[in-house]
């Protein structure tokens, strides 16, 4: 019989195929779900609180599918961890733990590689294979909180591939995060971060669910950002702020910009003053990035230019911060995730 992965179950689902098909009763589904998410127990024999009956029963239809650690790196600079991660199809991703002195957070995959091949990050560069499945992106998790063996309590999609072109999964996955049953993760511990799709942008302002929306934005006009992310000959630059300007308004949340600081490139104070005008009057916060390490060779602005922007922005009543580059040394900070190489898969 073809065993079905447990990971990619929501809640709602898996109680009923539980009762429905299996006969298990009800409050069996807490009892299995606190073995997994919470006790990180991956085999269902150890689930010692459920019958011998019903543990078979378990086994005879579903697996509990973790992704395999076949790399681990820790950065000797911030101990930030990066992980490749094997899937049952043995293509592998990458995902990647980071610490911060008040907390720890967990950087996912939801594709394997990524077909947007934005100049400055490395992940598009190896091509792009296929989604990952709901259980895939929740298995990164797990796989790496058995690892440090600890409770990680905020997680960021900001991995491998555009979580927007995976949004069925990747919508599942934060019903699993938001459940209280579940991971019962809240709000502020969970951000999407897109490239800017924008008609799911706008779905997502629909969904009531628990998150923090992030937009690689990059660039303050299409000249500029048409250069390095390819995705914006096909959704420029305002419809991507439209779709922000909806979203807000559905939802009244704070939309958070990314903003890669590239020397020379859009780093200027009118680049920066090109941002607020093109904000207006929305609710945002930007992280400004210095480019990491990168393909394109772009390199980042020096420390003065990097204030500079900062300034303008916040003097002009923009929410700002530079963000601090993790595990520069092991190539895990932002847009360095690139999973093996692909030729070697096909073995
Ligand atoms: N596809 C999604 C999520 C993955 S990338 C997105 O585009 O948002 C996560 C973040 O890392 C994005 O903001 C991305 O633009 C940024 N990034 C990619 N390469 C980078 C680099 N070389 N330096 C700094 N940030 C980078």
């Amino acid at each position: 019989m073809q065993t079905k992965n447990i990971l990619d179950f929501e809640y709602s689902d898996l109680q009923s195929y539980l009762l429905n098909e299996l006969g298990l009763e009800k409050f069996r589904t807490d009892q299995i779900c606190d073995w997994i998410y919470k006790k990180r127990v991956f085999d269902f024999e150890s689930m010692t609180n459920l019958s011998k009956d019903d543990r078979q029963k378990l086994s005879d239809n579903f697996k509990i599918s973790i992704p395999q650690i076949i790399k681990k790196q820790v950065s000797k600079i911030d101990g930030t961890t990066k992980y490749l991660l094997e899937l049952e199809d043995r293509n592998t991703v990458e995902a990647v733990i980071i610490y911060y002195p008040s907390r720890t957070i967990a950087c996912i995959s939801t594709q394997v590689g990524c077909p947007l091949k934005c100049s400055f990050c490395s992940t598009g560069q190896s091509g792009y294979v296929r989604n990952l499945s709901t259980g895939e992106i929740i298995g990164q998790l797990l796989a790496m909180e058995k690892d440090k063996e600890m409770d990680v309590k905020n997680v960021v999609y900001m991995g491998m591939g555009e979580p927007l072109l995976n949004f069925n999964n990747v919508v599942q996955t934060i019903e699993i995060l938001n459940h209280p049953k579940m991971k019962k993760l809240g709000a502020r511990h969970i951000t999407i971060s897109t490239a800017g799709i924008p008609h799911k942008i706008e779905e997502l302002g629909d969904l009531n669910k628990e998150f923090r929306l992030s937009v690689s934005l990059h660039a303050p006009t299409n000249l500029q950002r048409d250069q390095i992310m390819p995705i914006n000959h096909k959704y420029p630059i305002e419809q991507v702020i439209q779709s922000c300007r909806i979203y807000q308004k559905k939802t009244k949340k704070r939309v958070t910009f990314e903003y890669i600081l590239i020397k020379g490139f859009n780093d200027s104070k009118d680049d920066a003053l090109k941002l607020v005008e093109l904000f207006g009057d929305m609710k945002v916060m930007v992280n400004l990035i210095p480019v990491n390490a990168n393909p394109a060779g772009f390199e980042k602005p020096s420390k003065r230019f990097i204030q500079a922007f900062l300034d303008t922005l916040v003097k002009n009543g923009i929410d700002a911060v530079v963000r601090a580059e993790k595990g520069s040394d092991i190539s895990a900070a932002c847009g360095q995730l690139r999973g093996r190489e692909l030729k070697e898969i096909n073995r």
